[in-house]
C-alpha cells in the first residue's frame, strides 16, 4: 500500500526523483526491525509529544514522502497541537510545491472525516510553504527558504524524512529537533535531538494519541545516542 501511495504521489507530480530510493532505504532497515515499533522508539515517540506539547511555537515540516504517506494523519497532530504545516522540500520546484499544497487541502477534508472530534482544530491549521519569507541560516539554494511564521520561529520541530544538511542547520537555530528516520545511523538521526526510528505510518498514529492524551512529561536527561544504540541493538539481534 505504501508503495502503490508513493507512486501515485510519483505520478502525481509530487515527489523528486530521488524520492523512491529514500523509500527503498528505509524498508531496508525496517526489515532489520522485524517491521515493529520497538520500545526505544515508543520511548522516542513519547518524547516527541512532551516537547511538541510543551514548545512556546512549534511546527510540522513535511516533504513529499510525507505528505504522500502520512499527512492526513499530521494534519490530526497539528490541529491538536494548534500549530501550522509547513511544505519545506529539498528539490523545490514551483509545481510540487503546487501539488503538494493542493495534496494536503485534500488530507485536510479527509482527516475531517476520519477525526471528526478534531474537526473545528483541522480547519484552522495553517498550511504554509508557498510564501517563504525567511531563510534557514547555514544552508544554501531553495532548500533554506522557510516561513517566519513557521521554520524560522519555532522553538520545536517535528521532520519526518529530514535531510542530514537541514537537520543539522536547523540544530544551530537551537531549535528543539525531533525526527522520524528508521536509518539509526543517517546524520539526520545522529544530529537530531530526538529521533524516533520507525516506520513513518506505524508511528505517526502513536504519536497523535499521545499528544491527544497530553499525559506525557519531558525527559530533562534524554539521551538521544542511548537511544539509537538501543535501536542498533534491536536490529543486531534480528541477525542472531
Ligand atoms: P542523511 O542526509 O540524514 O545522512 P540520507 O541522505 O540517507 O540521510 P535522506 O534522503 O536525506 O537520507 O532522508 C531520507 C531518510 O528517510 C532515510 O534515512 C530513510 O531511511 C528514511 N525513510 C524513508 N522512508 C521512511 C519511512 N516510511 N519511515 C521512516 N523513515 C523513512
Ligand atoms: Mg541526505
Amino acid at each position: 500500500m505504501a508503495r502503490k501511495r508513493l507512486t501515485d504521489a510519483a505520478a502525481a507530480g509530487m515527489l523528486a526523483d530521488s524520492a523512491l530510493i529514500a523509500h527503498g532505504r528505509g524498508e531496508a532497515f525496517d526489515y532489520l526491525l522485524g517491521e515493529a515499533t520497538c520500545d526505544a522508539a515508543r520511548n522516542a515517540i513519547r518524547e516527541t509529544a512532551a516537547i511538541l506539547l510543551s514548545a512556546e511555537k512549534c511546527v510540522i515540516s513535511v516533504n513529499g514522502n510525507t505528505v504522500a504517506l502520512a499527512g492526513t494523519q499530521l494534519i490530526a497532530c497539528a490541529a491538536v497541537l494548534n500549530c501550522p504545516i509547513e511544505v519545506n522540500i529539498y528539490y523545490r520546484t514551483p509545481e510540487r510545491m503546487e501539488a503538494l499544497l493542493s495534496a494536503l487541502n485534500n488530507q485536510r477534508l479527509e482527516a475531517t472525516e476520519l477525526y471528526p472530534e478534531l474537526a473545528t482544530e483541522i480547519g484552522l491549521v495553517p498550511i504554509l510553504g508557498a510564501n517563504p519569507d525567511g531563510r534557514i541560516p547555514n544552508l544554501e539554494g531553495p532548500r533554506a527558504n522557510c516561513h517566519s511564521d513557521g521554520i524560522l520561529s519555532a522553538n520545536a520541530i517535528l521532520v519526518p524524512l529530514e535531510d542530514g544538511d537541514r537537520c543539522e542547520a536547523l540544530i544551530a537555530m537551537g531549535k528543539n529537533v525531533c525526527v522520524i528516520d528508521l536509518n539509526p545511523l543517517s546524520r539526520t538521526a545522529r544530529t537530531a535531538s530526538v529521533t524516533i526510528v520507525d516506520e513513518l505510518t506505524r508511528c505517526v498514529p502513536i504519536l497523535l494519541d499521545d499528544l491527544k492524551h497530553d499525559s506525557v512529561s519531558q525527559d530533562v536527561g534524554w539521551d538521544n545516542d542511548l537511544n539509537l544504540q538501543e535501536v542498533i541493538s534491536v536490529m543486531l539481534r534480528v541477525l542472531d
